[in-house]
């Protein structure tokens, strides 16, 4: 892929990053898949398989619950949701981290940038998984268990007083672009997770990326001024 000269300028500039975990850090499909069809399951709806939970899943995930079980209650199906998570990982099903993260993470570390959590994955799941994959270290703070990203983004860059000129929010979904879109800042959308390139595309991110490693071959290379 290649940059534009100040598109990637741009992308040397941020100072502040802002990571979704699911997808963007974390290869948790398999275990969120599990999950949601164990929810599904307890409603005797019909299970998904990967390619419709993609097409089907978005965030925030109320409106995909309100679709596929109106008149449940939220707090009913995260209980369902925590048990069927639970029980995927206790048969076996794990989420490592993706590929290149743990490389990127120290390589923006070594950068001094600041970083930081923005997720909706249960606060706790999230924080007893960040800790055992060994990179809850590398973050400022951690925002999870966030339903609308878009309600927390402004509180975000407020209580840490980051500018926006110089922050950026890397995720794998379209709310996760609206996110940044709606707080002013960079959008960088990765084709690691749940979304597709074409799904990313019509949101219009700042840069779509195809993982990791891309990403931190363009932020290797010094920019040069002409
Ligand atoms: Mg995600």
């Amino acid at each position: 892929m290649t940059l534009s000269h100040m598109r990637e300028e741009k992308l040397h500039s941020y100072q502040n990053w802002i990571f979704d975990w699911s997808g963007t850090l974390v290869d948790d499909l398999a275990m969120v898949l599990d999950a949601t069809n164990h929810v599904l399951g307890v409603y005797g709806k019909p299970l998904l398989t990967k390619k419709e939970f993609q097409a089907r899943f978005r965030l925030p995930y109320t409106g995909f619950y309100e679709e596929v079980l109106p008149d449940v209650p939220l707090s009913e199906l995260e209980d369902h949701f925590r048990a069927g998570f639970a029980s995927s990982a206790a048969s076996g099903v794990e989420s490592p981290l993706l590929p290149h993260a743990q490389d990127f993470l120290k390589f923006l570390s070594q950068r001094g940038v600041r970083m930081f959590i923005l997720s909706s994955m249960d606060a706790r799941a999230f924080d007893e998984h960040a800790k055992d994959l060994g990179v809850k270290h590398y973050f400022e703070a951690c925002y999870a268990g966030v339903l609308d990203k878009r309600e927390q983004i402004h509180r975000v860059l407020e209580e840490h007083h980051l500018a926006v000129d110089k922050t950026v929010f890397l995720g794998d979904m379209t709310h996760d672009v609206e996110t940044a879109q709606h707080g002013g800042i960079g959008s960088i959308a990765l084709l690691t997770g749940y979304q597709s390139r074409e799904q990313l595309l019509s949101v219009t991110p700042d840069y779509l990326i195809k993982d990791l490693s891309e990403l931190r071959q363009i932020l290797d290379t010094t920019p040069t001024s002409q």
